[in-house]
């Protein structure tokens, strides 16, 4: 029997599925030929499987390091339900009891033994590896040995050196669900996982529209009111970055006629949970929640999710966004954003150290990890390219920095490569639309020297008027006519003008200095202005190819 038989043979004998899902057989049939594997999918995607059927299949015990003991005993009895025999030590149980799982595993009579990572550092545990069978690691969660993910665990970095320190290193399979490219060198250097075979797979989600849409944050409630207006049979849920906001476009959108109720973690608790019940049952369609909600709630008809502000990284993104289409329905996800909400998310994420007992070093790498994951949702907001593309490429799509040997890539991995070709995916607002890119070096440089006309003391309204060579009264006492700047743009678009100056403050050309009133002072990209390279763009959405409308034209309108 070969392993690919082996293999199917084993999940409809333990799990009673038919088929494997994407990429795990491949996971599952690498680990039972010996090799490491890291294997990187969305929660919910099939992760255990991976390990749980090599692990049922291979002669000896397989040890699972996952991060959180209160989910363990679930897992436990689950496996046990199946016919798969599981135990798990941790600091739930006496030392009596923790022994006797020990010896129980020791004796060949557990298959799949869950401890926290903690636990690898103890005498005891590393005498009692060091004397069983150990046919398989499994590493949950992986990404927690690495400082560039969200959830860094020390007790993590700990397994490599436990690894390194068996007398027979068994194959190691790590799994995650976040795969930046940092993150993803972390898992395979601090755990010593030798020529992984990587396979990263289900995070396109094909019956999800994703959407941007830039908009001035006062136009979002009406687009809001609008949009749910035009879908009165439709449950959605709509994300907003402070409690504050989920409450006042509540009570806009009721306001409005809608029926929409608030959920943030600051709201008393039978209040949440009514308002979460009333969503469940249908009772109220439309839910405006922090990202305290989702967690745990599986509502498969969700058919919109839209973001009033922008989050802090594609991983929440995808994660709240995801929360859309589970049926796999055809449902939207739209991402409302302008260049203030970049500002701001910039702002929080620099002050948010603040209070905290970090060395200036450590908040400095705090900050810079954040920054990167930023920068991530910030250019999924600017792309002109696929959405879906750039979100599956996100997760992991290019591996070139991993691994050197090609094969190693799984299949879905090089379907993904393949993708690139695509043209048009049709479900994403990027791929129905048609950008322009221009050059605006010229409004850019003469921003910046207007700045510096002006001193760093002045707001970017009264920038864009002297630039404009505005007689406005409001100008007269900063004596304008004298500067080199006035009307040096006396012929470019005011709203361009406008969007550049936005658009160099969130790139960080400039920065605005919240005071009384907000002033436009440098930012620390300021020299790059006056090099005689610079070069700066813009992407001008130019107008949206809308299929019907492509229909329509082709049969000709007679
Ligand atoms: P993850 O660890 O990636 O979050 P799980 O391993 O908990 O996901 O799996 C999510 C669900 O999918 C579970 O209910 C699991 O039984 C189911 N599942 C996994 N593999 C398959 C498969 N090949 N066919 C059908 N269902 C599967």
């Amino acid at each position: 029997m070969t392993a690919r038989e082996a293999a199917l043979g084993a999940l409809k004998q333990y799990f009673g599925y038919d088929s494997f899902r994407p990429g795990q057989l491949g996971i599952v049939e690498a680990l039972l030929t010996g090799r490491d594997v890291l294997g990187v999918m969305p929660t919910g995607a099939g992760k255990s499987v991976c390990y749980q059927i090599p692990a049922a299949l291979m002669p000896g015990l397989t040890l699972v390091v996952s991060p959180l003991i209160s989910l363990m005993r679930d897992q436990v009895d689950a496996l046990n339900d199946l016919g798969l025999s599981a135990a798990f030590v941790n600091t739930t149980q006496d030392p009596d009891e923790q022994a006797m799982v020990l010896a129980q595993a020791a004796a060949g009579q557990i298959k799949l033994l869950y401890v926290a990572p903690e636990r690898l550092e103890t005498r005891r545990f590393r005498d009692f590896a060091a004397r069983t069978p150990i046919a398989l690691i499994a590493v949950d969660e992986a990404h927690c040995v690495s400082q560039w993910g969200q959830d860094f665990r020390s007790s993590y970095l700990g397994i490599g050196e436990f690894i390194a320190g068996l007398p027979q290193r068994p194959p190691i399979g790590a799994f995650t669900a976040t795969a930046t490219e940092n993150v993803r060198k972390d898992i395979v250097g601090l755990l010593g996982l030798r020529e992984p075979a990587v396979t990263v797979t289900g995070f396109d989600r094909p019956n999800l529209y994703f959407d941007v849409v830039k908009l001035e944050t006062k136009y979002k409630a009406a687009w809001v009111s609008d949009y749910v207006a035009e879908h009165p049979d439709e449950c959605g849920i709509i994300y907003c970055a402070t409690r504050k906001t989920t409450e006042a476009l509540a009570a806009t959108l009721n306001q409005m006629g809608h029926t929409a109720v608030a959920y943030h973690g600051g709201m008393a608790s039978d209040v949440r949970e009514r308002a979460q019940r009333d969503f469940i049952t249908d009772k109220v369609p439309v839910v405006v929640a922090t990202n305290a909600f989702g967690m745990g709630i599986d509502k498969p008809d969700v058919r919109f999710v839209i973001h009033y502000n922008m989050p802090e990284s594609i991983e929440a993104y995808y994660q709240e966004a995801g929360r859309a289409g589970r049926d796999g329905e055809p449902s939207r996800c739209t991402l409302l954003w302008n260049e203030s909400d970049i500002v701001t998310r910039r702002r929080l994420l620099d002050s948010d150290y603040e209070n905290e007992r970090m060395t200036p070093e450590e908040q400095e790498i705090a900050r810079l990890r954040k920054r990167q994951l930023l920068d991530g949702m910030v250019g999924y907001c600017r792309t002109t390219d696929c959405l879906h593309r750039y979100m599956t490429r996100y997760f992991g799509q290019d591996l070139s920095g991993l691994s050197t040997d090609a094969s190693s890539a799984s299949e879905d991995t090089a379907k993904a490569g393949g993708a690139k070709d695509a043209v048009r995916c049709g479900a994403c607002s990027n791929c129905e639309s048609t950008f322009e890119t221009i050059d605006v070096t010229r409004v850019a440089r003469a921003i910046s020297r207007c700045v510096h006309d002006v001193q760093q003391q002045v707001g970017s309204g009264k920038i864009v008027k002297i630039l404009r060579g505005s007689k406005a009264q409001e100008l007269s006492s900063l004596n304008p006519e004298q500067m080199p700047t006035f009307g040096m743009l006396k012929d470019t678009d005011t709203a361009l003008i406008r969007d550049v100056l936005s658009q160099m403050t969130s790139d960080g050309h400039l920065t605005i200095a919240e005071g009384r009133l907000p002033i436009v002072h440098f930012g620390p990209r300021a020299a790059e202005t006056t090099s005689p390279d610079f070069h700066y763009e813009m992407k001008k959405l130019r107008r949206k190819v809308s299929a019907r409308a492509a229909g329509m034209s082709a049969a000709g309108s007679t």
